[in-house]
């Protein structure tokens, strides 16, 4: 991965200085996920150039993120190549100072607008060359693209979704990062992170004078919070109210510093983790986890003190049991012993103890109930049971086109009774929040896929009366 910076303002050498980076060194820095370099391939008064070279570490990735059902994307990915989320990341780490218009030594240089030109090696672009130009024309740049063919031999492939790009305008050198920082994870869309609440502060922050009033900005705010509609809906009604207050900028340092510890995660994790969001988005206290299992994301929802009761509920005994060991719940502080509970329950009968709560939770479990059982499990949950809100997460079929070690046509596990695509996920949603009366949003969990999408789906169900 590959990005360089070229300005022609004179004396050129000038650059090192508003990058923190002396042209005449060559500087690596250590990232979570691989290694980054700076070096100036040229550097004099008339020209200089400095290039950010992302050494993206594929092994490493496979190591720390622990995929287990996620083998040929792995091993054979592009990771390391295309211009993604990493190398945003990398930007807010290597050049955070530049990023943020900071520049001790020459701080009129880095408020002036100078002539500089960014190139990348790999942009990936969903719509081609047409998108490019959406995004970039707008913000004042010249946009400069090479397309190249899928593989030369077969050229009725057709193209390749990736472009060379070259940007050049008389901007801001923080600007340009700003845009870079932003736009380069749309137009990737598969961040290595998991997209909470702080990524919309994130976004308006860094999107602070030129997203609101930009004629991409819903696009952009769609796919930079990875389409999760809850997100999205908060970010475009605070990009259309008035510009943010001081304080907001003070937080700005602070949030940086998060966004390096941002590590990959395991789908499993990410999943929980998407879930435990969603409910905390929805204001919940008391939950339900149905089809607890052995109580992962119990553990996690008593972690956070918003949730005031948890309570786990499976068919299974054994589970349950597991689930008790595994959070410990023997020698749990007496506080948060009372917090939590585990009952054994069926879902596909109607139970008045479950009754009364803020919101449910349904993790890796429909597909496990062949079709009559899941008829009941609708009417036990969202007629009978009633939460302000349902979240429930589900294969997406389509996506097990990805997984090498999966024959075609396959299930993930023995015991999944169907696995939906995402059209079949969202008509059954949106059937069932019809007939009880619930709004429905859908989402994404785990990288994003332009054919086949999330290996994950969430649906989020909201009671219309709350
Ligand atoms: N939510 C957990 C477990 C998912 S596995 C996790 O994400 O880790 C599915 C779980 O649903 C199993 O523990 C299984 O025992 C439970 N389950 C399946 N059918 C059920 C039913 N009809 N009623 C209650 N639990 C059920």
């Amino acid at each position: 991965m590959l990005l360089t910076i070229t300005t022609t303002h004179r004396p050129a050498t000038e650059l090192g200085y508003l990058l923190h980076k002396h042209p005449g060194r060559c500087q690596s820095f250590e990232m979570g996920f691989g290694q980054a370099h700076v070096f100036y391939p040229e550097a004099n008064e008339d020209r200089c150039t400095a290039a950010l070279l992302m050494d993206i570490d594929p092994v490493g990735l496979v190591r720390r993120e622990r995929r287990a059902d996620f083998a040929l994307y792995d091993y054979v990915n592009d990771r390391p190549y295309v211009a993604s989320s990493f190398l945003s990341t990398t930007i807010a780490q290597v050049y955070g100072s530049a990023l943020n218009g900071h520049c001790k030594t020459h701080p009129q240089l880095a408020e002036a607008p100078i002539a500089l030109e960014a190139r990348l090696a790999a942009v990936p672009s969903p719509n081609g060359e047409e998108t490019l130009r959406r995004l970039f024309e707008p913000l004042g740049y010249a946009v400069e693209m090479e397309g190249c063919l899928l593989d030369e031999q077969f050229p009725e492939w057709g193209q390749s979704r990736f472009y060379r790009l070259g940007l050049s305008g008389t901007v801001r050198l923080a600007d340009l990062l700003t845009h870079l920082y932003v736009l380069i994870p749309v137009l990737d869309a598969g961040k290595h992170y998991f997209i909470g609440r702080d990524e919309v502060d994130k976004l308006l922050e860094r999107g602070e004078g030129w997203l609101a009033d930009h004629p991409e900005r819903e696009w952009i705010t769609r796919r930079y919070l990875m389409r999760r509609q809850v997100l999205v809906r908060e970010a475009l009604g605070r990009l259309s109210e008035s510009a943010p207050d001081e304080d907001e900028r003070a937080e700005r340092q602070d949030r940086e510093e998060e966004e390096m510890v941002e590590q990959p995660l395991s789908l499993q994790e990410q999943r929980l983790a998407a879930v435990v969001e969603a409910l905390k988005v929805g204001g919940a206290a008391r939950v339900l986890d149905l089809g607890c299992g052995e109580g992962q994301l119990i553990g996690q929802l008593l972690a956070d003190q918003q949730f005031a009761e948890v309570v786990g509920v499976d068919v299974s005994h054994v589970q349950l049991q597991k689930a008790a060991r595994r959070l410990k719940l023997e020698r749990m502080p007496p506080m948060k012993r009372q917090r939590v509970r585990l009952m054994q329950g069926a879902l596909t009968y109607r139970d008045d103890r479950l009754s009364g709560y803020d919101a449910a939770a349904l993790v890796e479990v429909i597909e496990h109930l062949d079709a009559p059982r899941l008829a009941a499990l609708e009417r036990a949950v969202f007629e009978f049971a009633r939460p302000g809100c349902v979240v429930i997460t589900t294969p997406n079929a389509e996506y097990n086109v990805r997984f090498e070690t999966l024959p075609a046509g396959k299930l993930r596990h023995r015991d999944h009774r169907f696995e939906w695509t995402r059209a079949e996920f969202r008509a059954w949603g949106e059937r069932v929040g019809e007939k009880y009366g619930y709004q429905t949003a859908f989402a994404t969990i785990g990288p994003d896929d332009p054919e086949v999408g999330s290996p994950t789906q969430m649906g989020i169900f909201s009671h219309a009366g709350e």
